[in-house]
């Protein structure tokens, strides 16, 4: 399928406002709004965005088929994740029941930490001075540091071997403050640290 004939959505600027409206089955459809609602002014600004189905997507992510992306899957949420959703659940309701609780697990989701083995940046581009393996990589292990995936900012400018990564000048460490918030909350006092475990087939 291209873009002609799979789904997709508008997104529309104006004035400092984003909304995004679709879906349109196509870029037929999506064309046709424009030119009905928008096209007519120069008020607004608008791209196409390639809508993925949920079924198709998750066939895409899915770890153990490869995914986009090879990543291992967390197969167990902190022990201070399990808290809290118990907290929330006792207090508003399991997942789907209510719209208040799924805010606050929505934004739990957002805010989950994210496991990293780091190297020191001149370790990694072989500029320090510490021993060598034989293949040349320096000899001193990564270090563990849990992240917020949503707090901490990800390099997505710079292109190459360090796309994606974290920026080290900011590095939020998770629970970050707005978990911290939710434990306050709830009365719950949380751990000095997140539980390091164990990737299995990474
Ligand atoms: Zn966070
Ligand atoms: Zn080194």
């Amino acid at each position: 399928m291209s873009r002609w004939d799979s789904p997709l959505a508008i997104d529309v600027e104006s004035n400092g406002l984003q909304w995004t409206v679709g879906p349109f089955p196509g870029l037929p459809a999506a064309m046709r709004f424009v030119s009905e609602h928008l096209g007519d002014t120069d008020r607004y600004r608008h791209h196409y965005r390639p809508l993925t189905a949920p079924d198709e997507a998750a066939t895409r992510l899915h770890h153990s088929a490869g995914g986009l992306f090879h990543t291992p899957s967390r197969h167990q949420r902190e022990p201070l994740e399990v808290d809290l959703r118990a907290a929330i659940a006792c207090h508003h309701g399991d997942p789907g029941e209510d719209p208040h609780s799924d805010g606050l697990y929505a934004h739990l989701d957002l805010h989950r930490p994210w496991h990293l083995d780091l190297a020191d940046p001149e370790c990694w581009e072989h500029d320090c001075e510490h021993p060598r393996h034989p293949d040349g990589t320096c000899t001193i292990p990564t270090h563990h540091v849990v992240l917020c995936r949503h707090c901490t900012p990800t390099d997505t400018t710079s292109g190459g071997e360090s796309a994606g990564d974290p920026y080290p000048e900011c590095h939020v460490t998770w629970p970050c403050s707005p978990v911290l918030a939710l434990c306050a909350s709830f009365g719950i006092t949380p751990p000095g640290t997140a539980q390091p475990h164990q990737e299995s087939n990474p």
